[in-house]
């Protein structure tokens, strides 16, 4: 459909804080907070604040169209995150949106195979992702406009390579 969920910086900052109550309400309390570039970055450095945790890790996820596949899968992208900084550590998982939740399914069975505990935090979950996250800000199924990529960057540029 055209119905577009529009989310403000200002509207941003309400939610992620909304969205912290309710993680510090449940009583987690993580000792990482792992962002998922590049959306997940602002979440999970407003998270990080707000539940007073110092350490964020990145991982950087980009869908890769493999040759011969019409099929779009998630790829995480070099430097993949040192297994032992995360062993029996509390992991927080911030995204911007769980749409297909391919991505943070990817992201998340990274983890379970080395961390003590890791749950999942978005601002935005759609009915049809195939991750139920432990938190959610508010469900929908629209396309959301995110303020940080809503406009044009302010310069174009091609040919950028990905390190792999
Ligand atoms: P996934 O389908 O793997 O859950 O989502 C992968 C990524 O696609 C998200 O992290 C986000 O960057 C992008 N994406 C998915 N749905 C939306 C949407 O409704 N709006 C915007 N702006 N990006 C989206």
């Amino acid at each position: 459909s055209d119905v577009r969920e529009n989310l403000t910086y200002e509207g941003f900052g309400r939610a992620v804080r909304e969205l912290a109550q309710t993680i510090a309400d449940d009583g987690y309390e993580p000792d990482i907070v792992l962002s998922i570039a590049r959306g997940g970055v602002f979440v999970a450095g407003a998270l990080a604040y707000a539940l007073d945790c110092k350490n964020i890790h990145l991982v950087n996820v980009e869908f890769y169209t493999g040759v011969g596949t019409t099929m779009e899968m998630p790829v995480m992208l070099a430097p993949v995150p040192n297994a032992i900084d995360f062993s029996n550590k509390k992991v927080l998982i911030a995204d911007d949106v769980a749409d297909t939740g391919k991505t943070l399914k990817l992201v998340h069975d990274f983890c379970l195979d080395h961390v003590a505990e890791v749950r999942s935090a978005v601002i935005y979950e759609k009915s049809h992702s195939l991750v139920k996250c432990e938190y959610v800000w508010k469900r929908t199924d629209d396309w959301i406009n995110f303020p940080w990529s809503v406009e044009k960057p302010v310069v174009r540029r091609s040919g950028q390579v990905l390190d792999a």
